[in-house]
């Protein structure tokens, strides 16, 4: 057994960590507060092959694997959690559901020009009555002569006002419901019918758009179904392992960087110790005990992630090990978080600061891609499938 990351991908990783400290980093702020990525941002991380790192080459890609994406967004999100969140929805559910299961025109249409960056991609899968329970989806798509024409909305997606590409679930059965019933297809916001309706305006993750998208009889060509017709849900539910995969080591990220921020401030900080004398807050108990949590807990969760992108890069099975990862991991993010951000103080709710970002952008991750609830149903489901009951 060997545990150690291979050469290249540590090599992978040191370029990641330079790369987001020197063009990431100083702009994170701003990407916050002016509730945008900036398009300069988007190009360099295209141009550096990193929006499409785990496709392979010959689809534009960086040929990294699910191991080179966990790296990509565990680094960017150490220093912008909105960037990681754009990343996250374009490569991990966007144009992921092309290479799962688009056929070689589309992707050579669309999965190129995702992985190389030179559009974003998205996945529309949540409706105003259908977020955990998304098998309840009403969108529809009929079919007409060479078309389906698609009516309904989605809900908070994100990219849905940038995307070149949307992965879109509709019902085309409803008879049959979500196992059978659902088919997805690849709409472009320049499709007739297409429109991007409101914006949210959320407490984090500011920088990364998130909009609903409309369709009124949105006509979408019948060469654009993506997979089987009858088999979308399929395709949204083997999605969603991988990208809950990332999101855990999104959250990864985001915990390592607070612990960072709590070190140096348990450096920097001076406090009056037990002799009477001020010195470094590190002297106190309580900081080392919390490094010494937070420590623990990460370690835990990199052996977490990093296995799980073993497993899916090997092919196998791994439904049960993301939505834990995910669930692991952004509790830990939150109550990390949460923990430095207490013993800091004042300097902890300082708006502009990274923990008073961090604090905001991390509480989302509970929520998205499935609520740690339904993570919970997923493992309990997966467990329990096998000794022969199914939930
Ligand atoms: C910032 C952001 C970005 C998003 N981006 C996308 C995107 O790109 N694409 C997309 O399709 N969707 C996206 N979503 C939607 C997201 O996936 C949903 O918000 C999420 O699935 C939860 O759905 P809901 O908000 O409707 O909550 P609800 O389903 O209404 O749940 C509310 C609460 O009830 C709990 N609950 C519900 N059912 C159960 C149950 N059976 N057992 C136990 N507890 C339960 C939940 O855990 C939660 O705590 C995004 C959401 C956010 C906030």
């Amino acid at each position: 057994m060997d545990f150690t990351l291979p050469k290249e991908y540590q090599m992978l990783q040191r370029t990641l960590r330079e790369f987001v400290e020197s063009e990431l980093a100083p702009v994170a702020r701003d990407t916050d507060r002016l509730e945008r990525q900036t398009d300069a941002n988007i190009r360099k991380l295209g141009q550096m092959g990193m929006l499409g790192m785990p496709f392979p080459q010959k689809y534009g890609g960086a040929g990294a694997g699910e191991l080179g994406y966990c790296l990509l967004m565990e680094e960017v999100s150490r220093v912008d959690s909105s960037t990681c969140t754009i990343i996250g929805a374009h490569i991990g559910i966007g144009a992921m559901t092309i290479y799962l299961d688009g056929n070689e025109e589309q992707k050579q249409k669309y999965l190129v020009p995702a992985a190389r960056g030179e559009m974003l991609a998205a996945f529309a899968l949540t409706e105003p009555g259908a977020g955990s329970d998304a098998a309840s989806i009403r969108t529809t798509a009929v079919r007409k002569g060479d078309e389906y024409i698609l009516n309904g909305s989605k809900i908070w997606i994100t990219n849905g006002p940038t995307a070149g590409v949307l992965t879109v679930f509709a019902v085309t059965d409803k008879a049959l419901g979500a196992r059978g019933g659902v088919t997805a297809f690849l709409v472009e916001p320049t499709f007739e019918g297409f429109s991007v309706g409101k914006l949210y305006d959320k407490m984090g993750i500011r920088g990364s758009g998130t909009a609903e998208i409309i369709m009124q009889d949105c006509r979408v060509p019948k060469q654009n179904v993506l997979g089987k017709v009858g088999l979308g849900f399929v395709t949204a539910m083997k999605t969603l392992d991988g990208g809950r995969l990332g999101l855990g080591a999104g959250s990864l990220g985001g915990a390592s960087a607070a612990l960072d921020d709590l070190i140096a401030y348990a450096k920097r900080k001076l406090a009056c110790g037990p002799h009477g004398r001020m010195e470094a807050l590190a002297h106190q108990q309580y900081v080392q005990w919390a490094v010494a949590d937070i420590a623990a807990d990460l370690y835990a969760l990199r052996q977490m992630v990093y296995h799980c992108a073993w497993l899916c890069d090997r092919g196998e099975k791994f439904s049960q090990q993301s939505a834990i990862v995910k669930m692991f991991g952004s509790d830990i993010a939150g109550r990390t978080i949460e923990r430095v951000q207490q013993i800091m103080g004042q300097d902890g709710v300082m708006v502009g600061s990274n923990i008073e970002r961090g604090m905001r952008d991390e509480r989302i991750s509970r929520i998205f891609e499935g609520t740690n609830e339904i993570q919970r149903t997923v493992i309990a489901g997966e467990i329990f499938k096998q000794v022969g009951i199914r939930l």
